[in-house]
């Protein structure tokens, strides 16, 4: 997939990964992998590439953000993501999240409501070649009915209440991986975990999302 492992930014991510995503305590070695492999300053502007492999989110276009490196890892390996899954994104922004579920998953539907953030990160996903990938501009509150069901769902933006839609659109067994709370605070990242028609819900830390726009 990425042709990524020979790029100049090499030596930064390598590190990036060993202090901010190992050194926190993420250990699936899958996700830590798929973190090596993906080059984020691809997703960020040019004037951002040096900031890219830093401790913090990155402003992208449209007034939104791509998350931090840490965030993005912890999120992956709450979802748990098998080889061969199908997995929706909520929230493409830049492609980065996309590209790290894509180096996790069978395939991934990311659907982002900004035309032009969706047009530049399917663009940056297909240079990439990341092949099993489709980026979608829709409302994603009210996920993506073709691909469903889903074995995971990640949605990279704050929302009060979880959409109904998310819940219904997953797989027996599936997960789903959320911020929940005020989007104008800061939100606890949750998990959702779908058995038949119960759900259990696991909450592990505050985070801070640009919200999820509710459309309809
Ligand atoms: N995963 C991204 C970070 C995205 S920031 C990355 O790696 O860069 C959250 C994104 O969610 C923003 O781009 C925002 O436009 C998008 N968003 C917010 N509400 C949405 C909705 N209802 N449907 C689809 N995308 C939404």
């Amino acid at each position: 997939m990425a042709a990524a492992a020979d790029d100049r930014h090499r030596d930064r991510r390598l590190a990036m990964v060993r202090r901010q995503i190992e050194g926190r305590g993420v250990c699936d070695p899958r996700v830590l992998e798929a973190m090596k492999s993906v080059p984020r300053h691809r997703f960020v502007s040019r004037a951002l590439a040096s900031d890219a492999y830093k401790d913090h989110p990155l402003p992208i276009s449209s007034g939104q953000t791509i998350s931090q490196p840490y965030i993005v890892a912890l999120m992956a390996e709450a979802a748990a993501i098998g080889s061969c899954d199908r997995v929706l994104e909520v929230g493409t922004g830049s492609g980065y999240g996309a590209a790290v579920l894509a180096e996790l998953a069978g395939s991934v539907v990311s659907v982002e409501r900004h035309r032009k953030l969706a047009d530049a990160a399917a663009r940056v996903l297909a240079e990439l070649e990341y092949a099993n990938t489709t980026v979608v501009c829709a409302d994603g509150s009210q996920g993506y009915l073709p691909g469903a069901p889903y074995d995971a769902v990640v949605v990279t933006a704050a929302a009060s209440n979880i959409p109904s839609a998310l819940l219904d659109q997953l797989a027996d067994g599936g997960r789903l991986v959320i911020p929940v709370g005020s989007p104008s605070r800061s939100q606890n990242l949750t998990l959702i975990t779908r058995t038949g028609d119960k759900t259990t819900s696991q909450r592990f830390c505050p985070v801070r999302f640009v919200p999820l726009v509710e459309e309809s």
